[in-house]
């Protein structure tokens, strides 16, 4: 297939095969399906999830919700803490698909004002400090529950592994302590999880109920699964001091400026290049050939085997790329490798092999 621009290519077969491989791996998975859908989009892994079988997935915000609930029939868990003040958020609250994430002791207490026993899971504060309800104020949430229909305590773990396990069994039974309840974790390995899973569980000895949050290692987690490539749109040669681009900025070097596909609005690029660097030291570098010095940020794209120099910072939808002389330029047309953040990019295609 022609296709022109920034391509994203999945080898459909091996992904669906890595996604079952982590699936069957974490009992109790919750595929985590937010933002830009970690380049895939929310709408695609909304469906990659249903067809995993798994009951619940995860969006990051109430405006997300939209986006997968006709794609995905089970239940969504909405991440961002709910508030009184987030009039779509409060809506969904009477959602019987919806599960609501509080994170404040007054959040929960307008929640469960709200009537009709909202679901809710309750977070509990830890390490990384962004939500949570601290474990000084579990004695004033136990009360507020009964107005709520309960579906677990919530415990989002920094990546970091050091204390991690400790501080996700400290919490773990804080939280257990006040209600009973299934336990929603993030960053947490499945055996890690199987392991606390034991150690908290009942008299009986079954294991404590765990749903474990994944995203990045669920959806990104196998790169051979992927290629990301961009279109060469155009090739021009140039000559050392001869001036180019949005900035007029000076050439380093004969070779050519190759302009890719991909910018700014495709998530490209976005590290400045080095600023702090004055025109003499900049004529003294150009003149040492040190392109680096000269000012220029390295780019995400490979021509020849190699990552290239951007000649100035990306423009919204393309890049023009300095290629020193000694190299044989690309043709118009041509794919170039282009290495991309998936959690920030947005390609201009998906092609699934
Ligand atoms: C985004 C998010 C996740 C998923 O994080 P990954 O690192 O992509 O797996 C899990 N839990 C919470 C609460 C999140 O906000």
């Amino acid at each position: 297939m022609a296709v022109t621009g920034v391509t994203l290519r999945l080898d459909g077969a091996r992904w669906r095969e890595h996604l079952h491989v982590v699936s069957g791996a974490t009992p109790g998975l919750i595929p985590v399906v937010k933002g830009n859908g970690y380049g895939y989009g929310l709408a695609r892994l909304a469906e990659e999830s249903a067809s995993l079988g798994v009951d619940t997935i995860a969006v990051g915000t109430a405006q997300e919700v939209d986006a997968v609930r006709d794609i995905f029939g089970g239940d969504i868990v909405i991440l961002t803490p709910w508030r009184a003040d987030d009039d779509r958020a409060v809506e969904l609250a009477d959602d019987p698909r919806i599960i609501s994430t509080v994170s404040r002791l007054s959040d929960l207490r307008s929640i469960a004002e709200h009537g009709g026993r909202p679901r809710v899971l309750v977070e509990l504060l830890t390490s990384m400090r962004r939500h949570g309800i601290p474990t000084t104020e579990l004695t004033e949430v136990a009360p507020l529950l009964e107005q709520l229909d309960f579906r677990g305590w919530t415990i989002h773990l920094p990546i970091r592994a050091e204390g991690r396990y400790p501080e996700a069994e400290k919490l773990s039974r804080a939280a257990l302590a006040t209600a009973l309840g299934p336990l929603w974790l993030s960053h947490l390995p499945p055996e890690e999880a199987a392991a606390l899973a034991r150690q908290l569980g009942g008299a009986e000895g079954e294991p404590a109920a765990l749903r474990l949050r994944v995203g990045t290692r669920l959806w990104l987690g196998d790169e051979s699964t992927r290629t990301t490539t961009a279109t060469v749109l155009d090739v021009h040669q140039v000559r050392r001091g001869e001036r180019a681009g949005y900035r007029q900025r000076v050439v380093p070097a004969d070779g050519w400026i190759v302009v890719v596909a991909g910018g700014t609005s495709h998530g490209i690029g976005l590290e400045a290049p080095t600023s702090a660097v004055s025109m003499r030291q900049r004529a003294i570098s150009v003149a040492t050939g040190s392109l680096e010095a000269a000012g220029l940020a390295l780019s995400p794209y490979t021509i020849g085997g190699k990552k290239r120099w951007f000649l100035e910072p990306p423009h919204m939808q393309s890049s023009l790329v300095f290629l020193p002389r000694s190299q044989t330029p690309p043709a118009i047309g041509d794919e170039v490798p282009v290495e991309l953040r998936l959690t920030i990019a947005t390609v201009d295609q998906i092609v699934t092999d």
